[in-house]
C-alpha cells in the first residue's frame, strides 16, 4: 500500500520531471557563440531540484509542529505552524503565571516561556520531536524563535551568558546530546549571547521526573546541580533555558547551586510551560 503522503510526492514528481524535460535546454541545439554560464546553472538548479525531490520521496521532509509535508521553501516548522503556534508574550511581562511558580522559592530577574504546552499540541510535539526523535533541528528552531523574542524585550538587555540546564550525562549519551543545549545554540544564533556549558554540572543520576508530585521531583533534584567555577558568573546575568516549565524543580536547583555566586543574577527561559 502507498501511503496518500507518499502518492502526493509522487504525483508532483512526475509533473515536475515532466516539465523539467521539457524546459531543459538541448545541448545540440545551442549555438557555442551564444553559450554562456545561465543556461548550464538553470539546468544545475533544476538538477538539484529534481535530486532533491527525489531524496525527499525516500526521506520526506515533514514539519516539527503538526507532521505534514514541508513545502520547498519551508524549514523544519511549516508556514501555517509559525502562525498558529500558541505564544505566551510572557518575555515582555515580569509578572506572568510562569514567574509565579517561583514566587516564595527562589528570586529570579525575570522568567518567561515562550509557548503554551497543551497535551497532543502542536508546542508538544515540537518538544516531543527534540527530546524523543532526535529531531535537533526541532529545537534550534524553538531557540532562534526564543532568540529573536528576547532579544526584543527590555527585560532581557544584558544577558552575560546563556545556561542551558545540564542533562544526566547518561541520558545525554543515550539522547546523544542534550536538548536544552540545542535551544541555547538557537538563541545564540540569534542573538549572538554566549554560551556556557561547562560551568554548571549535573552530579548525580535521578530518577525520570515524568510522574513525580512537586515534593518528590525537588526531593531528586536539590543537590545535583554543581559549579565549577563559581568565580565565572560572578557579577554577571545568567540566562537558564530549560525546555518545559512544569513544577520548576529543576530550574529551583539550579538556581540553588548557582546562589553560591557572589552577586550573580539569574533569570529563566524556557520554550514552554504547561501553565496558563
Ligand atoms: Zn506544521
Amino acid at each position: 500500500m502507498i501511503s496518500p503522503r507518499v502518492k502526493s510526492i509522487l504525483y508532483g514528481l512526475t509533473i515536475q520531471t515532466i516539465i523539467s524535460i521539457f524546459a531543459l535546454p538541448s545541448h545540440k541545439s545551442l549555438n557555442p557563440e551564444q553559450t554562456n554560464t545561465i543556461p548550464e546553472k538553470a539546468s544545475k538548479s533544476r538538477g538539484v531540484n529534481l535530486l532533491s525531490d527525489l531524496i525527499s520521496l525516500f526521506y520526506p521532509e515533514v514539519c516539527a509542529a503538526c507532521g505534514m509535508l514541508l513545502y520547498r521553501h519551508e524549514d523544519t516548522v511549516c508556514l501555517s505552524c509559525r502562525y498558529l503556534l500558541p505564544d505566551t508574550g510572557y518575555e515582555l511581562v515580569a509578572d506572568n503565571p510562569v514567574a509565579r511558580i517561583f514566587w516564595g522559592r527562589v528570586r529570579f530577574e525575570q522568567v518567561s516561556a515562550m509557548y503554551f504546552f497543551a497535551k497532543k499540541g502542536k508546542v508538544q510535539h515540537l518538544v516531543h520531536e527534540l527530546k524523543y526523535k532526535s529531531n535537533r533541528d526541532a529545537g534550534l528552531f524553538l531557540g532562534r524563535e526564543m532568540g529573536k523574542k528576547l532579544a526584543a524585550s527590555a527585560l532581557y538587555s544584558d544577558i552575560d551568558y546563556v545556561v542551558p540546564v545540564p542533562l544526566h550525562a547518561r541520558r545525554q549519551r543515550i539522547r546523544g546530546y542534550n536538548q536544552s543545549e540545542v535551544i541555547a545554540r538557537g538563541i545564540k544564533e540569534t542573538t549572538g549571547w554566549r554560551t556556557d556549558t561547562t560551568n554548571l554540572i549535573r552530579a548525580g543520576a535521578t530518577e525520570t521526573q515524568t510522574r513525580k508530585s512537586r515534593s518528590a521531583r525537588w526531593d531528586n533534584v536539590k543537590d545535583i546541580f554543581q559549579l565549577q567555577n563559581p568565580d565565572r558568573f560572578a557579577e554577571k546575568h545568567i540566562l537558564l533555558i530549560d525546555d518545559v516549565i512544569t513544577t520548576g524543580s529543576t530550574i529551583e536547583a539550579c538556581a540553588l547551586a548557582l546562589s553560591a555566586v557572589n552577586n550573580i543574577r539569574v533569570s529563566v527561559a524556557a520554550a514552554a510551560c504547561a501553565t496558563s
